[in-house]
């Protein structure tokens, strides 16, 4: 994706880095060794497929062990590489460092193509690789916790944890070993759709600061703001579905790989959704404007782009043309350096994807905490709730018999009330808080610091700082 005369994509993340140190004071050879990744593990495996050996190629990239275990996906795209790898896994660092979930950053990926396998034969291939990891403590609950990224789910997560617990029957906390697991299988309430929970969390909190919408040219809330979505796969398609029906903003673009589709009046999130499901793409879809021509969208007049597909899609060859003025990163890395440059000059606002879309590894992080208490989130905190909210409750209708007409609960106040929350609800409050709060800490740093132009440096700045405090803190 990334055009061939503008850095690779590690080459852009460590730019982008550098641009941050510049700015802060780390004690010589510190910031190199914050930059650089650990250690990339490539290996080479065979399956048996349809009668015949097929060789595939993965990579696990550990880019910082400040913290253990380090957390990243794994990817599965035919387009995978090491340089790839090693850029997510950095971002990773980042990321986790910003919304302070207690990890070192990894990733991984394997090069394949899941559209063409059956699912026994993905089962099958899924397996090797965990294996493969799993033997070189590349998937462990205390060293390297892999989770979903594009191309794999909650599918490829229970085989990777059946994997490595029958690999290691007496590990009590097997299956901490990766998150992002199907419910039944030790996951936990609201993983799937938390990356695009988290970009709507995001963009609630900058909306909450009038200040820095204010530098977008744009005043009041999510409410009537035209969308513009790159890629309706998991994040994509939950962030917009979130952005639509609940804050009233208007998605009125979506892009996909076979072209884009558009309506000044917004178009149905959903049927979009399930249209693709049922024939692979967008095209021929009845109700709003198709174009072959899906890229172009980007460039189209809206309030806020969200790319939330493959790194590198805003480019130098496009760059000048993007007219959003708030570009929120649901993806990891899709600005290249080269863009950001030509966008902040341009006055646009990026909400960086080390914090736009660190809802997957924030909810990852409430799962991995889950799987090692071995209770579920609220079991035995809940029935405490319901009583002291029963109390409350006997007194308010004590309150309403004593007001008569001038006062009257509203109706379904009781029923949910004296519902204690349930692991959904306290799932989304954590989240909403760490974006909350990561936000704060970003938008901090570009308020009270002249040099620091941009959210991008801000969470760098953020960043940086706290590994490198853990560093010092640990020796190295
Ligand atoms: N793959 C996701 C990301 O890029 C989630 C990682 C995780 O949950 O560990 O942030």
């Amino acid at each position: 994706m990334i055009p061939m005369n503008e850095p690779s994509f590690r080459e852009s993340v460590d730019l982008m880095f550098n641009r941050a140190v510049a700015l802060m004071d780390l004690p010589p050879g510190l910031e190199e060794k914050i930059r650089v990744c650990n250690a990339t593990y490539t290996v080479r495996f065979g399956v048996r497929l349809r009668g015949q050996v097929h060789t595939f190629t993965g990579y696990r990239s550990v880019h910082s062990e400040h913290m253990e275990p380090v957390k990243g996906g794994i990817r599965y795209a035919p387009s995978v590489n090491q340089d790839e790898v090693e850029a997510l896994a950095a971002l990773m660092t980042y990321k986790c460092a910003l919304v302070e979930t207690p990890f070192g950053g990894s990733k991984g990926g394997l090069c394949l193509d899941p559209r063409e396998y059956e699912e026994d034969e993905l089962e099958r291939i899924t397996r090797r690789f965990a294996y493969e990891l799993a033997k070189r403590d590349l998937i462990n609950p205390a060293q390297n916790v892999p989770a979903p990224d594009m191309g794999t789910g909650e599918r490829e997560m229970a085989w990777i944890a059946d994997q490595y617990a029958r690999m290691n029957t007496t590990d009590i906390n097997a299956r901490a070993c990766v998150t992002g697991k199907p419910l039944n299988a030790g996951g936990i309430a609201g993983r799937v759709e938390a990356t695009g929970r988290g970009v709507q969390y995001a963009l609630r909190e900058f909306f909450r600061h009038p200040e820095d919408a204010a530098k977008a040219n744009l005043t009041g809330s999510l409410e009537g703001k035209r969308v513009i979505v790159q890629g309706l796969g998991n994040v994509g398609y939950h962030a917009a579905k979130f952005l639509s029906e609940e804050d009233g903003a208007i998605v009125t673009g979506i892009i996909e790989r076979d072209g884009a589709l558009f309506d000044p009046e917004g178009l149905d999130v959903d049927a979009v959704h399930q249209w693709i499901a049922k024939h692979g793409g967008v095209t021929g879809y009845p109700d709003a404007t198709h174009t072959a021509e899906g890229p172009a969208v980007l460039e189209q007049d809206c309030d806020i782009l969200v790319p939330a597909a493959l790194e590198g899609v805003i480019n130098l060859t496009n760059a000048e043309r993007i007219k959003a003025p708030l570009i929120i990163e649901a993806a990891n890395g899709p600005i290249t350096a080269g863009a950001d440059e030509i966008l902040r000059k341009k006055g646009a606002v990026i909400i960086p994807d080390m914090y736009a879309n660190a809802g997957g590894v924030t909810v990852s992080y409430f799962e991995w905490v889950k799987n090692l208490s071995h209770i579920r989130f609220g079991r035995m905190q809940r029935r405490q709730e319901e009583a002291r909210h029963e109390l409350i409750v006997k007194e308010l209708e004590r309150l309403d018999r004593y007001l008569g007409d001038a006062w009257s609960m509203s109706p379904n106040f009781k029923t949910k009330y004296l519902k204690g929350a349930d692991e959904l609800e306290l799932v989304r409050s954590g989240l909403d808080d760490t974006m909350r709060i990561a936000y704060q800490s970003m938008s901090e740093v570009w308020h009270d610091r002249s040099d620091v132009e941009d959210l991008r440096t801000a969470a760098y700045i953020v960043s940086i700082d706290r590994v490198a405090k853990s560093y010092r803190a640990k020796g190295l």
